[in-house]
C-alpha cells in the first residue's frame, strides 16, 4: 500500500515561486506505522517575513482586490474544480498524514471543494448600502478587503479547515500567507501546488510557509504588515495569538477547542441517536473540535441506551486508514497518544468507571502506530479533568440526567461553547433546551452542518468570530463609511 507512495519534498511557496528555506526539513510520518510520508521546509522567521512582504506587495498593487467579483469567483471555482478532480490522489496523502480512514479523507476534500464553490458565488454578493439623509446628503457604506491575512491551520481536518479561510479571504480580495500544521504540511503543500498554477491568481496573492507554531506561526502573528490572523487550533494557542496580535491591533478570528454535549432525551429516535452519538466522538479517533465528548442520557433510558452503545462501540473496526474496512484510525502522533493515555489514567485515578476500551493497541501491526481503543467512562463527576478538559482523542464521558434543566446545566458546565447535539421529538423542549445551551452551534436530531451556507464558531473560550456562511465572508471585510455632502459646486462639475 504505502510502499507505492513517493515521499515528496516541498519548499515554501512565496510570491508565485517555490522558495527554499535555510532552516532545514521536517518529515511527516504515517501515524499508523511510522513510515515517512513527506518532507517540508522547517522555515525561519525570515521566510515568513519574505512571504508577508510578497503578500503585502500583491495586496497593495490592487491586482487582486480590484479584480471584478466575477473574476475572483472564476479563480475560486477553478480551485474548487481542481480539488474535485484531484480528490483521489490527495485523499491518500491526507490519510497517510492524519491516519483517518480514506472515505473520511475523500469526504473532507469534497466538503472543502463545496465550501470554495460557495465562496465563488459569495464573491459576487459583496454589496454595501446607501443611506440617504437628504437630496444632497448621502452616505455610502462599503465593504473593503481587510488586507494581508495569515491563515493558521491545525492538522485534524487540514484541507477542509483551510477552505473555510481561503474561500472567504480570496472572495473578499485579501492576499494570504498559509501556515499549515507540521503533521499535515505535505497534503497542504500538494494542494497549494495544484492550485498555484491557476490562471488569474497573481503572484503573491497566495503564499504558504511551513514549520512549527514557534517560531513560524508566531512570526506571522507578530508581523506588523499582517492585517488579520484567522486561526484554528487549541484554546491555549488561541490565547497566545490574541496577545501577540496586539502588536498592531490586527484583527483575529479564533476557532478553538470544544467539549460538546450530546443530549439524548427518552422520547428521541434512539436508533438514529445511538450511531450519531457514537460517531460524533469516535470519528477521526475523537480528534474533531466538535466531537460529542460528553454524552448526557436521560436516566429513564440510560441502562438500555448504554448497553447498546457499548455493544456498537466494541464493533468499531480500528486500523490503517488505507484499508477499506477501517472505521477508526490512529491518533496523529506519539505526543497525542501520550496525552490521551494520560487523560485515561487521570479519569481512573479520579474514580470514574472505565466501561469500554482504555488501552493502546500494541499487538501485531498495531504496535507500529498510535492506536487507542474507543474508550467510555461512566460514573463521571463534573469536576473531573476528563469532564472539563478537551482530550482530543477517542475518550467519552457519560452522565445520566433526570430533567431538562439538569441536562442544560451539565452541558453548560464548561469553559467551552463550540457545539452540541440534542435528540428529542418534542418541539417545545427542543426550543427551550437549544436556547438554554451556550454554544455557537446546536444540532437537533442530527450531527454536523448541512452545508457551507451556515456559520460555525464558538461561544465562551471556543473562539471569536465565525467561519463559513456570509458571516465567514464578513470576517475578511472591513466596513467604510463615505459621507457625501453634494455641494453646488460639485453639482455644477457633474452637469
Ligand atoms: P495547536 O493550537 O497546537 O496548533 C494549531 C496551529 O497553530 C498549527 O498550525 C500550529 O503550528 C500553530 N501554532 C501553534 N503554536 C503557535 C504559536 N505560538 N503561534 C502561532 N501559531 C501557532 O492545535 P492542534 O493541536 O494543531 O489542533 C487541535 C486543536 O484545534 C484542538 O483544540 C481542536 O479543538 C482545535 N480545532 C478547532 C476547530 C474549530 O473550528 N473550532 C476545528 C478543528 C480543530
Amino acid at each position: 500500500m504505502q510502499s507505492e507512495h513517493e515521499t515528496k519534498t516541498y519548499s515554501n511557496f512565496i510570491g508565485g515561486k517555490w522558495t527554499e528555506s535555510s532552516g532545514g526539513i521536517i518529515e511527516s510520518h504515517n501515524p499508523a506505522n511510522g513510515v515517512p510520508v513527506s518532507r517540508s521546509a522547517r522555515s525561519k522567521p525570515e521566510d515568513v517575513a519574505h512571504a508577508v512582504e510578497e503578500a503585502r506587495k500583491a495586496f497593495d498593487s490592487g491586482d487582486w482586490s480590484s479584480k471584478r467579483p466575477a473574476d475572483r469567483a472564476r479563480v475560486l471555482r477553478e480551485i474548487s474544480d481542481t480539488l474535485r478532480r484531484e480528490t483521489e490522489a490527495l485523499s491518500v496523502l491526507l490519510t497517510l498524514e492524519t491516519g483517518k480512514p480514506l472515505a473520511d479523507s475523500r469526504g473532507e476534500l469534497l466538503n472543502a471543494a463545496n465550501v470554495l464553490e460557495y465562496y465563488a458565488s459569495a464573491a459576487r454578493h459583496i454589496v454595501g448600502r446607501i443611506p440617504r439623509y437628504g437630496a444632497s446628503d448621502v452616505s455610502l457604506v462599503v465593504h473593503e478587503p481587510v488586507g494581508v491575512c495569515g491563515l493558521i491551520v491545525p492538522w485534524n481536518s487540514p484541507i477542509s479547515l483551510l477552505s473555510w479561510k481561503l474561500g472567504p479571504a480570496l472572495a473578499a480580495g485579501c492576499t494570504v500567507v498559509i501556515k499549515p500544521a507540521v503533521y499535515t504540511s505535505g497534503v497542504t503543500m500538494e494542494f497549494v501546488k495544484l492550485i498555484s498554477a491557476i490562471e488569474g491568481l497573481p503572484p503573491g496573492v497566495l503564499n504558504a510557509v511551513t514549520g512549527p507554531g514557534e517560531p513560524v506561526g508566531s512570526a506571522l502573528v507578530k508581523n506588523r504588515d499582517v492585517d488579520k490572523i484567522s486561526f484554528t487550533g487549541s484554546t491555549e494557542t488561541g490565547r497566545k495569538i490574541m496577545e501577540m496580535a496586539s502588536t498592531n491591533l490586527k484583527k483575529v478570528n479564533l476557532e478553538c477547542g470544544g467539549k460538546s454535549a450530546d443530549i439524548i432525551f427518552d422520547d428521541a429516535n434512539l436508533e438514529a441517536a445511538l450511531p450519531s452519538a457514537m460517531w460524533s466522538i469516535f470519528r477521526s479517533a475523537g480528534q474533531s473540535c466538535n466531537a460529542g465528548s460528553r454524552l448526557l442520557v436521560q436516566r429513564t433510558i440510560y441502562d438500555k441506551f448504554m448497553q447498546g452503545f457499548k455493544e456498537a462501540t466494541a464493533k468499531i473496526r480500528i486500523g490503517n486508514g488505507l484499508e477499506s474496512s477501517t472505521e477508526m484510525g490512529p491518533v496523529v502522533s506519539e505526543t497525542q497518544l501520550n496525552r490521551v493515555l494520560g487523560y485515561i489514567k487521570s479519569g481512573q485515578d479520579e474514580g470514574a468507571r472505565l466501561t469500554a476500551g482504555g488501552k493502546r493497541l500494541v499487538h501485531g501491526d498495531y504496535s507500529k502506530g498510535f492506536f487507542v481503543q474507543p474508550t467510555v467512562f461512566e460514573g463521571v463527576e463534573r469536576n473531573m479533568h476528563i469532564f472539563q478538559e478537551e482530550i482530543f482523542g477517542p475518550v467519552l464521558c457519560v452522565l445520566p440526567f433526570e430533567e431538562e434543566e439538569d441536562a442544560v446545566s451539565i452541558a453548560n458546565d464548561t469553559e467551552f461553547g463550540l457545539a452540541g447535539d440534542v435528540w428529542s421529538h418534542s418541539l417545545t423542549r427542543i426550543m427551550r433546551v437549544s436556547q438554554g445551551i451556550r454554544t455557537g452551534t446546536l444540532w437537533v436530531n442530527r450531527h454536523l452542518n448541512p452545508g457551507p451556507e451556515v456559520p460555525f464558531g464558538g461561544y465562551k473560550q471556543s473562539g471569536l468570530g465565525r467561519e463559513t456562511g456570509m458571516e465567514g465572508l464578513m470576517e475578511f471585510l472591513q466596513t467604510k463609511h463615505i459621507s457625501l455632502q453634494l455641494t453646488d459646486s460639485f453639482e455644477r462639475v457633474r452637469r
